[in-house]
C-alpha cells in the first residue's frame, strides 16, 4: 500500500452530509420503485371484458382443477383430465387425449418411465406459418393439491384461450398441450415430442409453472439464439419480467421442467415462465388454491394472453428456429430494456477504457494509480466477506429455528431479506470507514469501478447474458466520476441511479430463486450496487480525523440488520398454515421382514425423531433414497402384499435370454420399480408397457426402471440379457400416505409433510428368482 503521503478527505466531501443525504433518499426511493414494479398488478373480476384475461375466471378453474391431490396416474387426475377435455372441446377446440408411455431422465443402468395421459386442443389459425404451442403440466405432486404448481398454469391457458376464441381468429395454429406426469418425470412432455404427430415438425413453445405461489411470473429461460424471440416479448408483454442473466444462471442449473424435453428435441424454441416466490408452499398440502396470489395470475394470464396474440400473428418461419445470437435484457420500472448480443463485448471494453481514462483523472486531481490499483483489490474484500456474512445470517437462523435447515426460504422471508441487504451494508460501510482516510475516496470508487469493469469482461466471456450487470453500473460509475468535482453529488445520483436500476430488481429476484439459504449470491449483487454508491455514501462520513464518528455509519447498519432479524423471527414462526416441514417415508423387505423409518431431513424436526434418529444408508435401494445416507429407524413389519411376478415367456437361444414377466401391484401404488439383476450378464434391451427403455439405460448387469402411474392390471417388460446367470427381478412398489401404518401417529398442527416427491411414501420391496 502507498504509505507516504495518505491523502486527506476529499475537500469536495467536507460538509456535504444533508446533500449526501438527499442523494441516498432519493436512490431509495429510486430502488423502492424499481423493486416494487415488479409487482403483479391487482387481478381482474370474473366479469372483466370477454377478450381480455381475468384472473377471477382463471381462478374458477385453479379451484377445480387444485380441489385435491392429483397425481399422475390417480382417479383424481383422470377427473382433471376429463374436465380439461370438456372445457377446451367446450370452446370449440379439437380436443384429444394422447395416451402413452414416456421416458425421460435414464442413464447407466437406469430408467424413468410413466404411462400418460396428455391433453392436446388445437386452436386452427387462418394462414398457418408455423405452430405456437402453449404448455403448462396437469399433474400435482402427491403430497400436495398444486394449485401453483400447475394448475395456475393450466387454468392460464384455458382463460387465455377462452378469450381468443372471442377475438379475430390468429393466423397461426395454436396448440394446448395439458402434459402428465411432469412431476414424476417429464414423462408427458417427452411422449408428446416422441410420438405426437402434432409435434414432428417443432414449433414455438411457451411454458408456464410455478416454483412458489406468489411473486412476478418471471421469463427465466429461452432457447438459445433468443434475439428473435425476445423483441417480441419486449414488444407484446405487459408486466416484463425477464432476464438474460436468469437465462445465464439457469443454464448452469441441474433443474428441469417440460421445457427441458422440448429444447432437448432439438426442433422447438420458446420462453419458460415461472412464478418462484413463496417457495415454503411449494409441492407440500399448502399448495392451495387460498395461497395462490390471484395477482400474480393476472400477471400470468395478461402476459400469456399479449405474447400468445403476439406470436399468433407472427411469422413462425424464423421464430421457429435458434436465432443468430442471444439479447441482453433486464427488467426495469419503464419496461423491459435490451440490447442486441453482439454490443457485449464492445460495452465492456469501454467499461475497461472508461475506467483507466477515471483513473489517470483521479491521478491528476491527486490520487495516484498504485492507489487506484489497490483500491482494486481492496474492493474484493467485501464482495467476498458480505455473501459469506449473509450465509453466515441464515446459519444464525438455523440455530434458532432448527426447521429452516430443510427449507430453501421460510414461510415469510421478506423481514430476513431485508435483513441480508442490512448485513452488506454493513460490511460495505465497516470497509469503507476503515480504509478511505487511508487510501482516499477517489482510489475506493474508482478501484471499485475497475473491479466491476474486470468483472463484465469475466462476465462477457463466460455469461455474456449477464455482463450487464457489471458493465451499466461500471460505465455509469464512470460517467459520475468524471464529472467536474463542483457537481460530484450529481454525479453521485446519476451513477447511483443506473447501478440501482440495473442492480436492485436482480437482488429482489435472486432471494426468491435461491432462497435464502443461497442468500450469497443476492448478497454479491447488492455488495455490487453498494460499491456504485460509494461517491453517494462518501457524505455521510465526518471529514476529520474523527475514527468513532466514523464507525457510526457502520453501527447504524449493524442495529438495522439486529432490528430487521429480530422483526424477521418475530413475523415468521410456525403455525398450522405455515407449518414444519417433516419427511418420513416407510420401508418394508416384505422377504426379509425388515422395516424402517426413514427420512431425507438433514436434521430430523422433533416430530420425525420420533421415528429415526442415526443417518445410514439403508441395505437394499429404494426409489428417492437409496445411494443416500438418510436418517433412520426400526419400524413395525406389516402385512402390505407385494406386487406379484408372472413370467409370461422365458426364451433362450445363442446365448441370450428374453424373458417377458407381469408384474401386478396388489395395493393402489404410484410407481413400480422393476430391479433386474443379470448375474454378471449384460442387458442388452428391455421393453416396458410396449415401451423400449432408452438405449443409454442398458449395457450393464442391473437394470432398475421406475415406472410411474401402472394401470391397475400391472405392467409388462421384457429384458434381453447376454449371460447365463441366473436372474432375479426384485419389485419395489410405492404408495402414498403413512396413515394407518402400526406406530404412526397423525402430525400435530404446525407440522405437515415436507414437498419433497418421497413425503409420506410407503415402499415394499420383494424379489422374485427367475433361475
Ligand atoms: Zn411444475
Amino acid at each position: 500500500m502507498p504509505a507516504s503521503r495518505p491523502p486527506g478527505p476529499a475537500p469536495e466531501s467536507r460538509g456535504r452530509l444533508p446533500g449526501s443525504l438527499v442523494v441516498l433518499l432519493l436512490l431509495a426511493g429510486l430502488a423502492a420503485w424499481s423493486v416494487l414494479a415488479l409487482d403483479p398488478p391487482a387481478p381482474a373480476a370474473a366479469d372483466a371484458p370477454a377478450t381480455s384475461f381475468s384472473a377471477g375466471r382463471a381462478f374458477a378453474h385453479v379451484e377445480e382443477i387444485a380441489s385435491e391431490v392429483h397425481v399422475t396416474g390417480s382417479p383424481a387426475h383422470d377427473r382433471v383430465v376429463d374436465g380439461l377435455v370438456a372445457t377446451l372441446g367446450g370452446l370449440g377446440l379439437d380436443t384429444r387425449v394422447q395416451n402413452a408411455v414416456g421416458t425421460w431422465q435414464s442413464g447407466p443402468g437406469a430408467a424413468e418411465m410413466a404411462r400418460v395421459r396428455n391433453v392436446v386442443a388445437v386452436l386452427p389459425g387462418t394462414a398457418s406459418t408455423g405452430r405456437l404451442f402453449l404448455m403448462a403440466h396437469s399433474d400435482s405432486v402427491e403430497t400436495g393439491p398444486g394449485a401453483s404448481d400447475d394448475a395456475a398454469g393450466v387454468a392460464t391457458l384455458l382463460e387465455t384461450v377462452r378469450a381468443l376464441t372471442e377475438g379475430e381468429p390468429l393466423r397461426n395454429d395454436v396448440v394446448v398441450v395439458l402434459t402428465d406426469a411432469e412431476e414424476a418425470c417429464l414423462c408427458g412432455a417427452e411422449a408428446f415430442t416422441e410420438s405426437h404427430p402434432l409435434a414432428a415438425e417443432g414449433g414455438v413453445v411457451l411454458n408456464l409453472e410455478a416454483r412458489g405461489t406468489t411473486g412476478p411470473p418471471i421469463t427465466f429461460e429461452t432457447s438459445r439464439g433468443n434475439a428473435g424471440l425476445a423483441a417480441r416479448y419486449a414488444a407484446a408483454v405487459p408486466h416484463p419480467v425477464a432476464s438474460s442473466f436468469a437465462v445465464e444462471v439457469y443454464r448452469t442449473l441441474p433443474n428441469d421442467t417440460d421445457f427441458s424435453v422440448l429444447l432437448a428435441d432439438g426442433d422447438f424454441t420458446g420462453l419458460n415462465t415461472a412464478f418462484i416466490d413463496g417457495n415454503a408452499a411449494h409441492h407440500t398440502p399448502q399448495d392451495t388454491p387460498a395461497r395462490l396470489d390471484r395477482g400474480t395470475l393476472q400477471a400470468l394470464g395478461d402476459n400469456t394472453l399479449a405474447l400468445t396474440r403476439e406470436l399468433g400473428d407472427a411469422d413462425l418461419t424464423d421464430l421457429a428456429r435458434p436465432g443468430d445470437g442471444d439479447a441482453t435484457y433486464f427488467p426495469s420500472p419503464i419496461g423491459l430494456v435490451r440490447h442486441p448480443g453482439s454490443l457485449v463485448w464492445p460495452l465492456a471494453g469501454v467499461a475497461v477504457l472508461g475506467v483507466a481514462l477515471l483513473a489517470v483523472v483521479d491521478r491528476r486531481r491527486g490520487s495516484s494509480l498504485p492507489r487506484t490499483l489497490v483500491g482494486t483489490l481492496a474492493a474484493l474484500v467485501p464482495l467476498v466477506l458480505a455473501p459469506l456474512a449473509v450465509v453466515g445470517l441464515w446459519r444464525l437462523l438455523v440455530l434458532v429455528r432448527p426447521a429452516y435447515a430443510s427449507m430453501l426460504d421460510p414461510w415469510r422471508p421478506g423481514w430476513f431479506r431485508l435483513a441480508a441487504v442490512a448485513v452488506v451494508a454493513l460490511v460495505v460501510l465497516a470497509w469503507c470507514a476503515l480504509l478511505r482516510r487511508r487510501l482516499g475516496a477517489p482510489a475506493l470508487r474508482t478501484g471499485a469501478l475497475a473491479l466491476l469493469a474486470v468483472l463484465a469482461v469475466v462476465l462477457a466471456a463466460l455469461a455474456p447474458g449477464g455482463s450487464y450487470l457489471a458493465v451499466l453500473p461500471a460505465l455509469a460509475g464512470v460517467l459520475g466520476g468524471l464529472l467536474p468535482r463542483r457537481v460530484q453529488l450529481l454525479g453521485a445520483l446519476l451513477a447511483g441511479a443506473v447501478a440501482v436500476v440495473v442492480l436492485a430488481p436482480t437482488v429482489a429476484l435472486f432471494f426468491p430463486a435461491l432462497g435464502l439459504a443461497g442468500g450469497a449470491a443476492p448478497a454479491a449483487v447488492a455488495t455490487l450496487l453498494a460499491l456504485v454508491l460509494l461517491p453517494a455514501l462518501e457524505g455521510l462520513f465526518p471529514a476529520g480525523p474523527a475514527r468513532l464518528r466514523a464507525l457510526a455509519v457502520p453501527g447504524v447498519a449493524v442495529v438495522l440488520a439486529v432490528l430487521l432479524t429480530a422483526v424477521g423471527l418475530a413475523v415468521d414462526r410456525f403455525d398450522q398454515q405455515n407449518p414444519v416441514p417433516s419427511q418420513l417415508v416407510y420401508a418394508l423387505e416384505a422377504d426379509t421382514g425388515e422395516a424402517w423409518w426413514a427420512s431425507t431431513e438433514q436434521q430430523p424436526g422433533e416430530y420425525t425423531s420420533r421415528y429415526v434418529g442415526t443417518p445410514r444408508t439403508l441395505p437394499y435401494d429404494y426409489p428417492y433414497l437409496s445411494g443416500r445416507a438418510v436418517a433412520t429407524g426400526p419400524a413395525e413389519v406389516t402385512g402390505l402384499p407385494t406386487s406379484t411376478v408372472e413370467v409370461l415367456d422365458d426364451l433362450s437361444s445363442g446365448g441370450q435370454r428374453t424373458v417377458t414377466v407381469r408384474v401386478t401391484p396388489q395395493r393402489d401404488v404410484r410407481l413400480v420399480v422393476l430391479d433386474l439383476d443379470a448375474s454378471g450378464g449384460t442387458v442388452t434391451a428391455a421393453r416396458v408397457q410396449a415401451r423400449e427403455v432408452p438405449v443409454d439405460a442398458l449395457g450393464e448387469d442391473r437394470l432398475w426402471v421406475t415406472f410411474h402411474a401402472p394401470p391397475a392390471e400391472g405392467i409388462e417388460a421384457t429384458f434381453a440379457v447376454d449371460g447365463a446367470g441366473p436372474l432375479s427381478l426384485r419389485v419395489v412398489d410405492g404408495s402414498d400416505g403413512l396413515t394407518g401404518l402400526p406406530g404412526f401417529e397423525p402430525r400435530p398442527a404446525g407440522v405437515d409433510a415436507a414437498g419433497t416427491h418421497s413425503s409420506d411414501l410407503v415402499v415394499v420391496g420383494a424379489t422374485t428368482d427367475l433361475g
